[in-house]
């Protein structure tokens, strides 16, 4: 089905993405991988050509360019000529927006336009090793100290994590409230502030996952993002857009599974035939192709109803887990569908496979998102009423 969602200034756009992928992020794919990591002007020449950040205003050196579809056509293209492991949507759209939306006046002057360039590159810490889906049982906790904060503390498994400048720390300032947390922007070089080892993943190798620890680092009052005490509905506020990114992203990678599959099985023989020619295999991309039609449809609804800053929480759940679990079986058929070479590291689908494999677990595992919506039909143990009530 054709999408209908694209005006042709999106076409442009997605035309010099993707010259501007094929041209400075593929030929390095390999070695990034290698190295654990993307190199540090992946984000610079990303930021020259005015790729990261692109809803900043004007005034903090943005194109002032809210629209989410641009977002999408970025990560559809980077999906398929690109590396997911270079997190410049997680930049962009995840962690900048606090500082966009959130930050003074001041902040938003000191910080924006050098996340905007790339000289600045942006992660957000909420997890820690006893902490991940539920929050409120994060131990980071900042003490109010007069002229600055001292924070404490350690988190776990955070993207951009070797590389980041800026981090956006999530740690507990009122411990009467299991909510009474806020957020910090931790600055690279604040003395106490150490990162871990680059950790070893089963995929999404150019990415660089660390752990953070905060030895009584001194966090000026400037630093505090928002306000005091309200981090978790801060928090709460951009999870939305996390998962409309994630559910983007991850039907990008189907897509593109699906694209470089469907040509392997056009030229590979077997029994005389083109394995795409057996009934099992026309009916296995028959389905693929259904269920990344239908998923589509709702994705990019969900695009133009963020645009109008009407996108449920409920909604964002449930095409991120619609689409996560999608991309999960199609990467799967599709490592099926190449045999053998599938399972080999020279066949891009095997990457996309271990990959895949977490976006049903980060930004909210699927089983948060199926919490979520089943909270939004009425199904609300904490609520007590029954389904008549809901109704
Ligand atoms: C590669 C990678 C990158 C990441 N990047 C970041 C980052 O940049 N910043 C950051 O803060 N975090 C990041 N995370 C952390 C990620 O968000 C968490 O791993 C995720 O939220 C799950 O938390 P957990 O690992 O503590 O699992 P747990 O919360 O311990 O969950 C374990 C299992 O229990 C299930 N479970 C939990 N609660 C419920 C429930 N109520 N009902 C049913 N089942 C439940 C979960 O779904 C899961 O299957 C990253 C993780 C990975 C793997």
């Amino acid at each position: 089905m054709d999408r209908n969602i694209f005006e042709e200034e999106h076409e442009m756009f997605r035309d010099a993405a993707r010259s501007f992928l094929i041209k400075e992020v593929q030929p390095h794919v390999d070695r990034w991988a290698e190295q654990e990591v993307v190199d540090r002007d992946a984000f610079l020449k990303a930021g020259e050509q005015g790729l990261l950040c692109m809803w900043a205003d004007e005034e903090y050196g943005g194109a002032g360019v809210k629209d989410f579809r641009y977002e999408q056509i970025l990560m559809e293209e980077n999906a398929k000529y690109g590396d997911v492991g270079f997190f410049m949507f997680l930049h962009s759209r995840l962690v900048g927006p606090y500082i966009g939306d959130l930050g003074t006046e001041e902040q938003k002057m000191r910080w924006l336009p050098k996340c905007v360039s790339g000289e600045y590159v942006l992660a957000i810490a909420m997890t820690e090793p006893g902490a991940g889906s539920d929050i409120s049982g994060i131990r980071t906790r900042a003490e109010d100290k007069g002229d600055h904060f001292l924070l404490n503390g350690s988190k776990t498994f955070i993207s951009n994590g070797i590389l980041a400048d800026l981090v956006i720390v999530v740690a507990k300032t009122n411990s009467d409230n299991d909510h009474g947390m806020s957020l910090f922007v931790v600055e690279r070089g604040m003395e106490g502030f150490e990162r871990g080892k680059n950790l070893k993943k089963m995929g999404m190798h150019s990415q660089d996952t660390a752990e953070l620890f905060f030895n009584n680092v001194k966090v000026p009052k400037e630093n505090l993002l928002g306000e005091l005490n309200r981090g978790f509905y801060h928090l709460m506020h951009f999870l939305a857009e996390e998962r409309l990114l994630s559910a983007v992203g991850s039907l990008a990678t189907a897509e593109a599974a699906f694209a470089i599959t469907f040509d392997y099985a056009c030229e590979r023989l077997a029994f005389g035939r083109r394995i795409a020619d057996f009934q099992v295999n026309r009916f296995k991309f028959a389905d693929m192709r259904t269920e990344m039609d239908v998923a589509q449809a709702f994705v990019d609804r969900c695009v133009m109803v963020h645009n109008d800053g009407e996108l449920s929480a409920d909604d964002a759940a449930k095409a991120k887990l619609y689409a996560t679990e999608l991309e999960d079986r199609v990467t799967d058929t599709c490592v099926q569908l190449h045999g053998g070479n599938g399972y080999m590291d020279e066949y891009p689908i095997s990457r996309m496979y271990t990959n895949a494999r977490v976006s049903r677990i980060y930004a909210g595992s699927s089983e948060i998102m199926r919490e979520i919506i089943a909270r939004s039909i009425g199904l609300d143990p904490r609520k007590k009423k029954s389904h008549h009530d809901a109704a």
